[in-house]
């Protein structure tokens, strides 16, 4: 499946010490397959993996807890960011009546949504008027007048043989006459986007001056949604989306293509059959669809504890100061141990290779870490912040303290001077920018 493909990527990730332009790209293909998976139409698929993949080769590794988990962040925050904020509301702050225009292809929920939204709008103290423009499909008009009194909301009254504009005027009329503060316009569909339907909508749009236009997509509507979006976003101003069908199978693909397309907020999501079903968008939530994995965010949770931002600022700000004492040393160890291996401090630094040759020669595990640890308990505050200080009788007493003999003790010591002059060597490159730079 789709996340053991993904889990499979990062777990050959995991555990090595940098995200190398490499990895990353090898870990974008495997995205770019699960995007498509999710109906991601295929362009704004590749468009996201080359965006993601230059924000992840240049991204800081100081703050990564393993590189796979890093690269799950990374897609997992550039998804949620791309669907959108959380908050896209209707907008009808505006003099009444506020003017809500739905679009979109015939079956993909325009009327339930209509009566959805319209439902939501009462309940928060409006009077709500709707109107059905649908003079195409029989009966179409009745339907709305149906939902309309099972969620008792006015409709527009019924005349017959009147054209989708002068419903539109109609619909004005009353709403300013009868003091109603929005107006809910429904409008046809068809099976495919035709030009005799975007001219409909351009003339009642001209007459009702919407407020808002929301394009109701089908989230099962696949790739053949960015076609959709792209037609009738080059025709009619759209102010948002609406999402039907996401309590289906849908992994929410047609969310990122509708989003990127349009350039316009996903306002809702229907969930349902029923009036009620309908929820504000949930960006988050969408994104774990996509990416076909349930714990992807408890993954980012766990991620995002263990990156202690502070440690990594303070020590960059060391870094670029040129300074590396043992109480730095101990928290690279911290992290390395909650990496469970080489830190990925050692790996990305060129000056640091040695040091991380001298690590893998020591064998370093578990164990090591901890026994380095302690090695650095035991000395005092002004040897930590001066290892020179660390004479013969000095080291005596630090391998007693912790354990260890004298000769782990001097391991440690030259461990120590091999970062420390590598991070002279990064501060002479410009410090962590420069680094940083010549990294990307
Ligand atoms: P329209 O042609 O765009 O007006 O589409 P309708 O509103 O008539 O909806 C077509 C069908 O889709 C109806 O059977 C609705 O009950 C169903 N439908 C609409 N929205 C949803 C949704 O969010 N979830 C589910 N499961 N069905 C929906
Ligand atoms: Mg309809």
């Amino acid at each position: 499946s789709l996340s053991d493909r993904l889990g499979g990527v990062f777990d050959r990730l995991r555990g090595r010490g940098a995200l190398t332009e490499a990895d990353v790209r090898g870990a974008m293909r495997e995205v770019r397959i699960a995007l498509l998976e999710a109906d991601v139409a295929l362009p704004v698929a590749r468009a996201f993996v080359d965006k993601v993949t230059e924000e992840a080769v240049g991204q800081n590794v100081l703050r990564s807890v393993t590189p796979g988990q890093q690269v799950v962040k990374i897609v997992n925050d550039a998804l949620v960011e791309m669907l959108g904020s959380d908050s896209a509301d209707l907008n009808l702050d505006v003099t009444p009546p506020a003017v809500v225009m739905m679009v979109g292809l015939q079956g993909s929920g325009k009327t339930t949504t209509t009566a959805k939204l319209s439902r939501l709008v009462k309940k928060r103290g409006k009077k709500v008027l709707m109107a059905s423009l649908d003079v195409n499909r029989p009966a179409a008009q009745e339907q709305l007048a149906v939902l309309g009194t099972q969620i008792e909301v006015a409709t527009l009254p019924i005349v017959a043989g009147q054209q989708p504009v002068d419903i539109a005027r109609r619909a004005m009329q009353s709403a300013k006459l009868q003091g109603f503060d929005v107006v809910m316009l429904d409008t046809a569909g068809r099976l495919h986007v035709d030009q005799a339907l975007m001219d409909e909508m351009k003339a009642v749009a001209d007459i009702s001056k919407p407020d808002e236009i929301l394009l109701v997509v089908d989230s099962l509507t696949g790739q053949d949604a960015v076609n959709v979006a792209t037609n009738f976003s080059q025709q009619v101003p759209l102010t948002g989306v609406v999402l039907t069908r996401m309590d289906g199978d849908a992994r929410g693909g047609a969310a990122l293509s509708m989003r990127a397309v349009t350039g316009k907020p996903i306002k809702f999501a229907g969930v349902g059959e029923k009036l009620d079903a309908i929820e504000p968008f949930h960006p988050k939530r969408v994104a774990g669809r996509i990416l076909g994995m349930g714990d992807v965010v408890s993954l980012v949770e766990r991620a995002a504890e263990a990156i202690q931002a502070d440690d990594a600022e303070k020590m960059a700000a060391r870094m670029a100061k040129g300074q590396f004492d043992m109480n730095d040393l101990r928290s690279q160890l911290a992290q390395m141990r909650r990496m469970g291996g080489l830190g990925a401090l050692a790996g990305m630094i060129p000056g640091m290779k040695k040091a991380q040759a001298a690590m893998a020669a020591s064998n370093m595990d578990e164990r090591i870490l901890l026994r380095m640890d302690a090695m650095i308990g035991s000395m005092t505050i002004k040897e930590r912040a001066k290892p020179e200080l660390l004479n013969a009788k000095r080291k005596i007493r630090v391998a007693k303290g912790s354990g260890t003999t004298v000769q782990d003790v001097n391991k440690l010591l030259k461990m120590h001077q091999e970062m420390a002059t590598a991070m002279k060597r990064i501060k002479k490159m410009g410090g962590i920018k420069g680094l940083a730079a010549m990294l990307g």
